[in-house]
Formats: C-alpha cells, sequence, structure tokens
C-alpha cells in the first residue's frame, strides 16, 4: 500500500550559489539556486569543501559537447555529509567524501562484473545530468529546474546525490587534493595502472601533460614502469611532468616525434601508449608509437564527432591494441579510498597538482588560465 501524501512534512531547502552554464561560449554566471535540505530516499545531501575546474568542464563551455541547459557544471569534488536519505547504509552525517560522477546502481550486470563506471543507471542518467530517478534536484528561482554536471555539479556548495555517488575517505586528508580523485587523478592513474595494467617491464608513453596526463605518468610510476616518457608541445609541462616521474621528454612540437620514440626505445616502439588529450591526432600518434603486441589507451576525451584513421593489417599482423578508458577503469568504492592512502603515504603527488585556490565568483578565470595553459588545477574551495 501506497503511503498518504498528506500528513508528510513540508519539503524545506537550502539556497546557496552556484555557477550555472546557460550558452557556449559566455561566462558561467553565479546564481542563486534552492536544494531540499531532506535527502529523498537512498541519497545524500554534500556540503561541498572542495571543487576542481576540470577539462570536461571547459569542453562544455566551448560548445564541443551538447549538453541541457541550464547547468551547474563542476563535477570533481569533496565535501561532507550533511544528511543521508532513508535506506543509505555506508555513509553517516560528518563522512568525509569524494563524488564520484559514476554513481553505480551495484545491481545490473556491469555492476555485478566488476565494472561500475559502466553501470547502466550512468547511461540512463547521470550521462544526462540527472538524478536515479530522471530529474534534477536543484531548482532557480521562478524558472523551475537546473541540471548537475554528471549529476553533481560541484561548482555549488551543496548537491544531492546517490549513496553510491560519494564515496567516505579518511577524515585526515586535505579538503582541495582529495577533490581531485573524483577525476584526474582516478581517470589518470587509473588508465594507467587498471587499463593498461602497466607491468615493470614496460615503457610508457603519456601524450598529453595535463591534469590526466600528469596522473597517468605517476600512475605508470607506482605500477614501477621501466620507462616513462612524456610527450607534450609545453616545455613548462614537460619539467613538471619530469616532477611526476618521466624519465624521457619529447616536445612534439619541437621535435619529430616518431623518430624520438623509436630513438628512446631501441628501435622497438613502446608497449603501452597512453592519450591524455583527446585529439584524434594524438591517438593515432600513440598508436602508431606501439612496439609489437603493444597498447593504446584513449584516455583523453575527445569533442563529439571526431574520427580517427588506422591501419588494420598493422593491427592483426603486430597484435596491437587500442583501448578505451573510462574514469580510469576504475571501481570509485575502493580506488578513491586508496588513492587517497597512495597520497598520505607519498606513493603519488597531489599537492603538486593544485597550482591556484579560488573563489567560486573567480571560475571564468580560472578557464580562461586553463585555455592558456597555465598552472594544472585551479580548485574552488568552499
Ligand atoms: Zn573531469
Ligand atoms: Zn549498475
Amino acid at each position: 500500500m501506497i503511503a498518504p501524501e498528506h500528513g508528510r512534512e513540508p519539503c524545506m531547502t537550502l539556497e546557496f550559489d552556484a555557477a550555472v552554464f546557460r550558452t557556449p561560449n559566455e561566462p558561467l554566471t553565479i546564481e542563486r539556486v534552492t536544494i531540499p535540505s531532506t535527502p529523498p530516499p537512498g541519497e545524500v545531501l554534500v556540503r561541498l569543501q572542495a571543487s576542481g575546474v576540470c577539462h570536461s568542464d571547459l569542453h562544455v563551455l566551448l560548445g564541443e559537447w551538447e549538453v541541457p541547459s541550464p547547468m551547474i557544471l563542476g563535477h570533481e569534488g569533496a565535501g561532507i555529509v550533511e544528511s543521508v536519505g532513508e535506506g543509505v547504509t555506508t555513509l553517516k552525517e560528518g563522512n568525509h567524501v569524494v563524488l564520484c560522477w559514476t554513481p553505480s546502481c551495484r545491481r545490473c550486470r556491469y555492476c555485478i562484473g566488476g565494472r561500475p563506471v559502466l553501470c547502466d543507471m550512468v547511461s540512463q542518467h547521470s550521462a544526462n545530468h540527472l538524478s536515479f530517478d530522471g530529474r534534477s534536484r536543484i531548482t532557480s528561482a521562478g524558472e523551475g529546474d537546473v541540471y548537475s554536471f554528471a549529476g553533481l555539479g560541484t561548482f555549488g556548495q551543496y548537491t544531492l546525490v546517490p549513496e553510491s555517488g560519494a564515496i567516505a575517505i579518511r577524515d585526515d586528508a586535505p579538503f582541495p587534493q582529495s577533490a581531485l580523485v573524483g577525476c584526474a587523478v582516478t581517470t589518470g592513474v587509473g588508465a594507467a595502472v587498471n587499463t593498461a595494467k602497466v607491468r615493470p617491464s614496460d615503457t610508457v608513453l603519456v601524450l598529453g601533460c595535463g591534469g590526466v596526463g600528469l596522473n597517468a605518468i605517476q600512475g605508470a610510476r607506482l605500477a614501477g614502469a621501466r620507462k616513462i616518457i612524456a610527450a607534450d608541445i609545453s616545455d613548462e609541462k614537460l619539467e613538471q611532468a619530469r616532477l611526476f616521474g618521466a624519465t624521457d621528454l619529447i616536445n612534439n612540437g619541437r621535435e619529430d616525434f616518431a623518430d624520438r620514440v623509436r630513438q628512446l626505445t631501441d628501435g622497438l616502439g613502446v608497449e603501452i601508449a597512453i592519450e591524455a588529450i583527446g585529439l584524434p591526432r594524438t591517438i593515432e600518434s600513440a598508436y602508431e608509437a606501439l612496439a609489437r603486441g603493444g597498447t593504446a589507451v584513449v584516455a583523453g576525451q575527445v569533442a563529439d564527432g571526431m574520427r580517427i584513421s588506422i591501419d588494420p593489417f598493422v593491427m592483426s599482423d603486430q597484435e596491437l591494441s587500442l583501448i578505451g578508458s573510462n574514469y580510469g577503469s576504475s571501481k570509485p568504492a575502493s580506488d578513491f579510498p586508496l588513492l587517497i592512502d597512495h597520497y598520505m603515504n607519498d606513493r603519488i603527488d597531489l599537492d603538486s597538482l593544485v597550482t591556484n585556490v579560488i573563489d567560486l565568483k573567480d571560475v571564468n578565470e580560472a578557464f580562461d588560465e586553463m585555455k592558456r595553459g597555465v598552472g594544472i588545477r585551479s580548485v574552488i574551495t568552499y
């Protein structure tokens, strides 16, 4: 029997500022929005403490990915559980959490099969920037629903997410660094460790030394790779790559990329090539840099509608693999706390990733810096 609607407590709401996307190539606007203060069953209300500004947000801003609007951007967040809805068992008020943009149902064939980032619910809802019931949780004064990027919308102080969208972490880890585990760190480290399964005998090439690329480099180092070659067109980014574990550098704006790869690998090519930019040309370069039996991993996020061209004869003849990596093929519920432990034990470096700490109102300047290639990560703190 369904419980009668009357007698239910009136829905209380919280008001807060959020950075809202309305039109491509226009600055985000800081707007007053509201969210229910009591989580629906199975959801948790999180008070954000920090949010990274990621390249995927820029894809939306530039109109390279088509999304509904108005939408609160931001998908790389850490915060504190404010309250939990009925039926939530793994989280409680006061838990420190990193948000996950692939909340999983824990029941579909992907979840049961150990690949939760491919969960049915992700393609049905969070990829559409909505909650598990296909609705939004946030409204703008007089205007109705506001979407939340990837179901998170971390460019605002509050968000409501499914229980599996908030992963509890140890409470002695700082929030700005922890926030980056919610996207760039897991995507990059995971591409090397989980997707490519780097072994100590491997030479690993990483194309692109932005947030994901630097983390792929330190993922390869964590896995014990024999040699880590970083390629980028910026000398500044290549120097950063060295700090994160690159043993050899290629400036492919200035040097002949294929020649340098051959030179650094005794003419053989690399066992693993990780593309962390999201451009067809660099995906092809990664693939062409492989040694026989090698694997190229596409970790970069490509604009809608792009295509690549490869030689399929070489693929079979030399047993090459070309594979995709979404969210570092991670299991967020166990990988987020693991990566935080690696950071707290000085096995990976998250401090050097945070190059700029800003207020929400300065988010548009952070995008300008990203476009100019300045710094690694701007992190909003609340
Ligand atoms: Zn991201
Ligand atoms: Zn699932």
